[in-house]
Formats: structure tokens, C-alpha cells, sequence
């Protein structure tokens, strides 16, 4: 797991070794200062030449100026490092969720992917900022402050060496407490949050049962839990940080009169009790670092791990190592003895034989669940079957690149995504490149333009979250458009019109006529009346096809299909 997080660090080896180089030259700066100190004191104090004195303090300012410098840079490019290894991450796993395959995304929560992109790789990028060259350079302060001291005044050393864990202890200790409050508090805030979204989004609801009073109580819960939250962090931060700061300065004091004592014994110089005093304010930095990386360590490797997991995830649906390019495909399609189930306990379709000209429209009609839809997007292959074969125009579909074969197959659904962005920019998705007068072409056809037009804005109006809201019926005939611009020789209507009015249907399916003029197309229908003219009609329920024929021979049949048209009419 370790080695596997130290190759994100290889792109930005030369900052790596930048940073790194600089840190240990701090770190020995760091280490060198007290001893210079401490034969100030001992060695040129008692010559009192002052040209000496003042040069030599001249040099120790500069040493210290030096280091500051260089402690800027390690901090800066640190950082830097942490950053661009966090930010590789980000994209890797952005790229390796976009490839994924339905089924993945039918597993995975939305939120849950969000948190591993955003939470996780945070932890991750505090640990790539802070872990290894922190880690290094603060043992190797550590043991070389130590060393030192160890030289110098043996009893005294044993002495720091024997307080030094709890302190480093207690360190830990209030990084793991502060972080269990930060942790709640989030949860308070996206409850805080969860909760203002809700009563402003469902704000007619809430005003036409007169529930804002309800409303208001529940927020208000939520409000004192998040200022408990946010209280208790402060508590914390605040505990914790006295204490640290007593713990030290505790230190120094134990330092000082234990050094006075053996001063006045005749073990320790002046120059070594000041050396001491310094040595014990340098060890606190790794001190700090190491307790800090206690709590790090852990967390980020626990986010390094989910991040992993997700990425290691395999997409279903690959490409054969000699998958074909297909281009202009005719669109006849072919089920032979299809098997398919979403998990193993349950096969949606069984043993499905279908044959489908090219340039017919074909209907799906059937109860809802009986998998119209499945066997739609089995097409495009947004899931592999389990036993059988499909084929478009006599060509395995598993045999064709998933890219050239998508890119023949256009589908309209029900709900149609509009993204954030401009209505020109949501045509234009059918095609990128599209030229203006192409997506105007494409407008027209879908029977936008007017509409269109009539905007100030016109094709640069935002739509979506913060823009124009469009109707169910606008959002349809953009996803035509999309269509038109698209091109592809076999088309998907899947209830495209179900959730629109008898008014709206009509003006709509005069543009799916158009549309589906020329190409295969597999509509998927609940009023009967749409499909009236299909070539042939297809009854799915739970068994399976059950008839299919025109609408005269299936009414003349007297099965299903005719059962359901009296139903309807
Ligand atoms: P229809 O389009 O005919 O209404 P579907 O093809 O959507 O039916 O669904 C057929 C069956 O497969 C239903 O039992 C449904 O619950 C199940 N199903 C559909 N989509 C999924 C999915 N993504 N994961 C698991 N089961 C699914
Ligand atoms: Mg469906």
C-alpha cells in the first residue's frame, strides 16, 4: 500500500528532491545553531574580543536568516508536492469513474463516489504535504538532537528522553479528539445544509400543509446540534493546545533546574545549560510532527486504501483485444437466444430471439418491469449478456468497438439531463464541433426555434440549476435535436413522450417521425396511439416476447396487445 502511494510521487521526483534537500539542510541548521551557541557562550565570551564577537554574531544571524528562507521553501514546495500528487489523484479517479460501466454506477452511491473525490483525497493530500520528508526530517532532528545531547550531559539527555513521550503522547491524544470533532461537526453542518435544501426546495409543499412552524423546529434542532458540535471543537482546540503548551514549557523548566543543579556541581557549563535549554525548543517541532502524523498517517491511509479499492474496480464492459471499428451501420438487429440478469439470483430476460430490419420502427408495449428497457440497453451495450448473441448486421456486437458501436445507436429517454451551461452548449452534446449552422439545422427540425428565438438570450441562455427552467416538452425536443445532430442509423425512444401531455405528445412525435425517418428505431411506448404505425409490435411481459405482429394482427389475434387496446380506449 505504502510503495503504491510512492508512485504518485514520481512525476514531481525533481520537487520531491528539491524539498527534500532542503529539508535536511534546515534540519541541520537547525541542529547546528544550539551548538554555536554554546561555544559562544563557553569559548569567545570569556576572550571578550569584541570584533570576534560581533563578526561571529553577524555569521549566526545570517545562519538563522538562511534557514528561514530555506524553511519557506520546504513549506512552499511542500505544499506544492502535496498538491499536484493530490490533484493527479483527483483526475485519475475522475477518468476511472467516467469509464465505469452501468452496473458500477448502479452499485455505487453518487454520494459515496463524491466523498471519496473530495473527503479522502483530502486526507490524502494532508499526507502527501506532510509524510514522508516531515517524517524523515523530524526523526532525523530527533535522533540528531538527541545524539548531541547525549554527548554533551548524559544524565540530562536521559532525563528529556524519559519526559519526551508524553509529551509526544498528549500530542497525539488532541490531534485524535480534535479530529472526531471536527468530524462531527460536518456531519452537523450537511445536516444544517441537508436540511435547508430541503424545506427551501419543497417550500410549496411546506406552505400549502402550513408546516412552517414544523419546519422551523426541525431547523432549529439541527442549528443547537451543529453549535454543540462546533462548540466542542473549539473546546478541544482550545484544551489542547494549553496543554501542549503547559507540557513544554514544563519541559523547559525541568530543563533549566536540573541544568542549574548540575551547573553548580560542575558538570554542565554555562554554554551547555543554554545549548540544552535550545535543544529541548528543537525537538519540539518533530515532536509536533510526529504527534500530528499519529493521527495523519492512519486516516489518510485509510483514504488511500478507498481510493485504491475504487480505482481498482474494473470496468465490465471492455473491448475485445481485436474489436472492430464499425461505421455506418444499416441497422439490422438480431437477438438470438438472449440471457440476461442485472445480479445471478434473478434473469430479467430469457432466451430472447428477435430479429429486426433495418429502417423499421419496432415497438415495445408490455407492463412496466417486463424489460422494454433492457433490451434496449443491451444494444448499446451498457451491459453484457450472460448467454446468447446480438448482432448488428451480422456483426457480434461484443466483436466492435464500444466507442464506434455507441456512436451508431442514438436514445431518447424520458427524463432528459440537460447539463449546467448554455442551450447551445446542451445541443451541441448530440455533436461536439457542431457548427452554428449545423445546431440551427438541428433546432429547427426538433421544433425549437421559435421557442429559441422568442429568448433574449437566445441559444447563449443558461439552463439548468441556476438558469432558464425548461418544461418537460422543451427538454424533450433538445434531446431531438441532440438526435439530429448525432445522426445514428439506430434510434431509441424510451417513453420518450409518456410524461408529457396528449397536447404536447402531438407536437412532439411530429419531430420523432422526422427523426425516425430512415434509421432502425426501437420505440418503447405506453399510449398505444404513438405506435399505431410501427412496422411491427413487440409484447414483453415477465415470460418474455409473448406475440408480436402489425396493430391489425394483433387486434385480429385477440391476445394481449388486444386486451390492452380496449383497456385504453
Ligand atoms: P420496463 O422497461 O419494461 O418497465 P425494465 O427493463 O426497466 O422494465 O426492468 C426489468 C426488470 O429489471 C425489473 O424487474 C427491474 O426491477 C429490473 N431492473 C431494471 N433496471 C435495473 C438495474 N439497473 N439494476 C437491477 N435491476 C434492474
Ligand atoms: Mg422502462
Amino acid at each position: 500500500m505504502i510503495r503504491r502511494f510512492f508512485t504518485y510521487y514520481k512525476p514531481h521526483r525533481k520537487l520531491f528532491i528539491l524539498d527534500f534537500s532542503c529539508a535536511i539542510v534546515v534540519a541541520i541548521l537547525e541542529l547546528a545553531f544550539p551548538l554555536a551557541v554554546q561555544w559562544f557562550i563557553d569559548e569567545l565570551l570569556p576572550d571578550g574580543n569584541w570584533q570576534v564577537i560581533i563578526s561571529v554574531s553577524v555569521g549566526l544571524i545570517a545562519l538563522y536568516i538562511s534557514s528561514t528562507f530555506l524553511q519557506y521553501i520546504v513549506n512552499y514546495w511542500g505544499h506544492k508536492l502535496g498538491i499536484n500528487i493530490e490533484t493527479d489523484m483527483r483526475q485519475q479517479l475522475f477518468n476511472h469513474v467516467q469509464r465505469q460501466s452501468f452496473r458500477f454506477f448502479d452499485n455505487t452511491k453518487t454520494g459515496h463516489i463524491m466523498s471519496r473525490i473530495t473527503n479522502d483525497l483530502f486526507d490524502i493530500g494532508e499526507l502527501a504535504h506532510h509524510g514522508p520528508e516531515d517524517l524523515f526530517i523530524a526523526v532525523m532532528t530527533f535522533i540528531g538532537a538527541f545524539w548531541i545531547m547525549f554527548t554533551v550531559n548524559v544524565k540530562l539527555a536521559l532525563v528529556i528522553l524519559f519526559v519526551v513521550p508524553f509529551l509526544i503522547w498528549l500530542i497525539a491524544f488532541v490531534n485524535i479528539r480534535m479530529n472526531h470533532a471536527w468530524k462531527s461537526m460536518y456531519k452537523e453542518i450537511g445536516d444544517v445544509n441537508a436540511r435547508v435544501e430541503d424545506s427551501v426546495s419543497g417550500v410549496r409543499v411546506v406552505q400549502s400543509f402550513t408546516n412552517e412552524d414544523y419546519e422551523i423546529s426541525r431547523f432549529a434542532v439541527d442549528n443547537q446540534n451543529f453549535r454543540k458540535a462546533k462548540l466542542s471543537s473549539y473546546r478541544v482546540m482550545s484544551y489542547g493546545t494549553s496543554g501542549i503548551y503547559m507540557m513544554t514549557r514544563l519541559i523547559v523548566l525541568i530543563v533549566l533546574v536540573l541544568g542549574a543543579w548540575l551547573s553548580l556541581n560542575g558538570e554542565l557549563s554555562d554554554g551547555e545549560l543554554v545549548g540544552f535549554v535550545l535543544y529541548v525548543n528543537v525537538l519540539f517541532r518533530p515532536i509536533d510532527k510526529i504527534g500530528a502524523l499519529m493521527e495523519q498517517y492512519p486516516k489518510g491511509m485509510a483514504g488511500f486504501k478507498r481510493f485504491t479499492e475504487l480505482l481498482d474496480s474494473e470496468p465490465e464492459v471492455v473491448d475485445a483485444d481485436d474489436a472492430v471499428e464499425v461505421t455506418s451501420l444499416k441497422g439490422q438487429i438480431n437477438f438470438k437466444d438472449v440471457t440476461f440478469g442485472y445480479d445471478h439470483h434473478k434473469q430479467v430476460l430469457k432466451n430472447i430471439d428477435l430479429s429486426i430490419p433495418a429502417g423499421d420502427t419496432i415497438a415495445f408495449v408490455g407492463p412496466s418491469g417486463a424489460g422494454k428497457t433492457t433490451i434496449c440497453s443491451l444494444i448499446p451495450r451498457f451491459y453484457d449478456i450472460d448467454g446468447g448473441a446480438i448482432s448488428i448486421d451480422g456483426i457480434d456486437i461484443r466483436s466492435m468497438t464500444k466507442q464506434s458501436l455507441r456512436a451508431q445507436i442514438g436514445i431518447v429517454q424520458q427524463d432528459v439531463f440537460l447539463f449546467t451551461g448554455t442551450l447551445r452548449e446542451n445541443i451541441a452534446y448530440g455533436k461536439r464541433g457542431a457548427t452554428d449552422q449545423e445546431i440551427a439545422d438541428a433546432a429547427k427540425r426538433a421544433h425549437l426555434e421559435a421557442f429559441i428565438e422568442a429568448l433574449p438570450l437566445g441559444y447563449e441562455t443558461q439552463v439548468g440549476e441556476r438558469g432558464l427552467k425548461l418544461s418537460g416538452g422543451q427538454k424533450q425536443r433538445i434531446a431531438i435535436a441532440r438526435m439530429f445532430l448525432k445522426n445514428p442509423p439506430i434510434l431509441i425512444l424510451d417513453e420518450a413522450t409518456s410524461a408529457l401531455d396528449t397536447e404536447t405528445e402531438r407536437i412532439i412525435q411530429q419531430a420523432l417521425n422526422d427523426l425516425a425517418k430512415d434509421r432502425t428505431t426501437l420505440v418503447i411506448a405506453h399510449r398505444l396511439t404513438t405506435i399505431k404505425n410501427a412496422d411491427r409490435i413487440v409484447v414483453v411481459t415477465e415470460e418474455g416476447i409473448a406475440e408480436q405482429g402489425t396493430h391489425q394482427e394483433l387486434i385480429a389475434k385477440g391476445g394481449i396487445f388486444a386486451n390492452l387496446h380496449r383497456v385504453q380506449y
